[in-house]
């Protein structure tokens, strides 16, 4: 027989667990509350909201999260590029009055406007889209973003859907592209640590991947992990990614990417392990799960 672990806590979070869901704060199309809603009624136990950029969102998410008898983990997207690749990292558990962090999304968010506005000015020399037209799907205090000017394309039917609008007119190739300001991952990654946050690079294996080189940068930083379940990591990235995680013992995770009617992708298609939800509750320092105020 073995005798219990006199060190082991119980997880007061319950399970299914997404880390990483999207609300119309950014450019998910559902108020923080509904995401939650969705959250629920998949199933899940645990969830975090990741909107790009912004912790708007993370007041009204963890009210409707204690009501419902879900555990809310504070997060965000954070935009970082390396070079031409954009790197989204996903930052949990950070203190989102950390004035170096804050300093930066603000930058990322209000850099984004006038980044739109030149794309909406590029498009509308060949197609009849106004910057009112993207005003008119975007979220007051949103995180804007091309998925903003994709679903402005839709209501003006020049594209049938947000998938359409980024395989054509919002690809880099057909011209219309701008960028926008963004921090290199490094840097990203130094910013959530000192912020408390617990630093998680999301789809790491999609189309735009990062070297071995700067992952291994990253790791030096401080990066707590990787979201290795997602839909858009190729099965070989997976194998990839988790031999580099073996390697240096690091966190990984599993998530739905959920946008509301902006993706596919649905709450709960890809989950956490608790003992690596643990993890990252060890390791943030800057702010602290919500937990329900009932059990469902
Ligand atoms: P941006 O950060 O403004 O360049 O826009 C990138 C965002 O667009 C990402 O966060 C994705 O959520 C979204 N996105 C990228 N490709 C697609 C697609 N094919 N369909 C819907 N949304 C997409
Ligand atoms: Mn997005
Ligand atoms: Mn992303
Ligand atoms: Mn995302």
């Amino acid at each position: 027989m073995t005798a219990a672990d006199p060190t082991a806590r119980p997880a007061l979070f319950h399970g299914p667990i997404d880390l990483h869901l999207h609300s119309n704060r950014s450019d998910g199309t559902e108020d923080p509350a509904v995401v939650v809603e969705r959250a629920a009624e998949a199933g899940l136990g645990t969830l975090s909201l990741t909107d790009h950029d912004t912790t708007i969102g993370w007041v009204e998410a963890a009210a409707a999260a204690s009501e419902r008898g879900l555990t809310f983990i504070p997060g965000m997207e954070l935009s970082s590029k390396d070079g031409w690749r954009s790197v989204h990292v996903l930052a949990y558990l950070f203190d989102p009055d950390d004035p170096d962090l804050a300093a930066e999304t603000a930058r990322i968010r209000d850099d984004r406007i006038g980044r739109a506005e030149r794309i909406v000015r590029n498009i509308g020399r060949d197609y009849p889209l106004t910057w009112a037209d993207v005003l008119a799907q975007t979220d007051p205090g949103a995180t804007i973003g091309r998925p903003h000017i994709a679903d402005a394309l839709v209501a003006r039917g020049i594209a049938a859907d947000r998938g359409e609008a980024f395989d054509g007119i919002l690809h880099p190739r057909q011209g219309y592209y701008e960028g926008h300001y963004a921090s290199d991952p490094l840097t990203a990654i130094e910013l959530v640590v000192a912020a408390g946050g617990v630093p998680v690079i999301a789809h790491p294996a999609g189309r735009e991947r990062m070297t071995d080189a700067m992952i291994a940068r990253l790791i030096d930083a401080g990066l707590g992990g990787f979201e290795i379940d997602h839909r858009e990591n190729t099965a070989e990235g997976r194998a990839w990614l988790h031999r580099i995680a073996a390697e240096h013992d690091l966190i990984v995770t599993g998530s739905s990417d959920y946008h509301g009617a902006g993706k596919p992708n649905r709450p709960g298609e890809n989950t956490t392990a608790p003992e690596m939800l643990q993890r990252i509750i060890d390791r943030g320092s800057g702010s602290a799960p919500i937990y329900p105020a009932r059990s469902r």
